[in-house]
């Protein structure tokens, strides 16, 4: 391989950038010195909008460290568009791409496997976590939950993947060609197809610093994820339509059958728990209509994800740039 870009969105990650870029320059000089990849490799880092010294901090990284490349996006816009500006300036760029976190939660050195495997002819390799031990109960649970919904919807999903990931540079063109504003990457990649694989790693603890993605951003996400790519929850929500009003034709019989054998008043019960039973079902049918209605004005609105403010590379050309030209 010629050239490796790093990819690396972050948000208020001050505490890890030094400890990280050593970390990423030290495998990349190891790599280039045995002939793994080309002296051009870089590390491009995206500064989501960060409220603490992280971009001064990547400015002061891309002048003493030559690998250092950094993008400067105008505010937050979250995650998932940080990754897709810094996708897509890397784009035509390099010969493979690899995402990683900021929080060297990833072990950086199965980029090296991560590297052979391409070179062995895929163009998408996936690092998956081998153990969740570093997670707590709720957060294991709860995303074994989430793939194995994401698999009985029939949404392709690779277990245990995160953003860590390696893409050739044909996969980053087919990649661009996903316009959608309600972002899920890791659900787009496997559509694209070719040869992949996966590479199994220990996860470990965050280096320094917060968690950038509460509970609260895991769930839309989620929800981001299976919405963008199953329809099936709103036929879901017509089969429960059709059990209630299979229910309720029983219950009907069952009312005029009492009342004919003499039960007038009684019921009371009964008629409390089946309006709020009914109630809830209607709120939540409407509620899943509504998150579908709600991503067609999003995308109708096709509004722009992101703005560039300040770059730091000189031989980057962004694909916009070449649309233009
Ligand atoms: N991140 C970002 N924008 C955000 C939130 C997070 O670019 O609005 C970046 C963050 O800097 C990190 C990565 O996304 O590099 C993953 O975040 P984090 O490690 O906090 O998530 P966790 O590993 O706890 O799920
Ligand atoms: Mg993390």
């Amino acid at each position: 391989m010629n050239t490796l870009a790093i990819v690396v969105p972050c948000y208020n990650e001050q505490e890890v950038l030094p400890e990280t870029t050593k970390r990423l320059s030290d495998l990349l000089d190891r790599m280039i010195k045995a002939n793994k990849v080309g002296s051009d490799s870089y590390i491009l880092y995206i500064n989501d909008g960060s409220k603490d010294n992280t971009w001064p901090m990547i400015e002061e990284l891309h002048q003493s460290n030559t690998y250092v490349k950094g993008l400067k996006l105008s505010r937050n816009v979250g995650h998932q568009f940080a990754l897709l500006a810094g996708l897509k300036h890397v784009t035509d760029n390099c010969d493979a791409a690899v995402s990683i976190d900021a929080d060297l939660q990833d072990d950086i050195e199965v980029i090296q496997q991560m590297v052979d495997r391409y070179d062995n002819g895929d163009e998408i390799v996936y690092g998956a976590r081998s153990s969740r031990d570093v997670d707590t109960f709720f957060t294991k649970h709860a995303s074994y939950g989430f793939y194995n919904f994401m698999r009985s919807l029939g949404v392709d999903s690779v277990y245990n993947h995160a953003d860590f990931r390696l893409m050739s540079n044909k996969v980053l063109n087919h990649f661009q060609e996903y316009k959608e504003s309600n972002l899920y990457i890791r659900g787009i990649i496997p559509q694209i197809g070719y040869n992949s694989s996966i590479v199994e790693y220990p996860r470990a603890e965050r280096f320094a610093g917060e968690s950038k993605y509460p509970i609260s951003k895991l769930i839309s996400l989620a929800i981001n994820g299976i919405t963008s790519f199953s329809i099936k929850p709103l036929r879901i929500v017509f089969w429960l339509g059709i059990i209630t009003l299979i229910l309720s034709i029983l219950a009907m019989f069952y009312a005029l059958g009492s009342y004919f054998y003499g039960v007038r008043v009684a019921g009371w019960t009964s008629v409390i728990i089946s309006v709020w039973f009914l109630g809830s079902v209607i709120l939540l049918a409407l509620g899943v209509i509504g998150e579908y209605i709600g991503k067609i004005y999003t995308e109708s609105k096709d509004r722009p994800k992101y703005f560039v403010e300040k770059t730091l590379f000189d031989s980057l050309k962004s694909s916009e740039d070449k649309n233009k030209q």
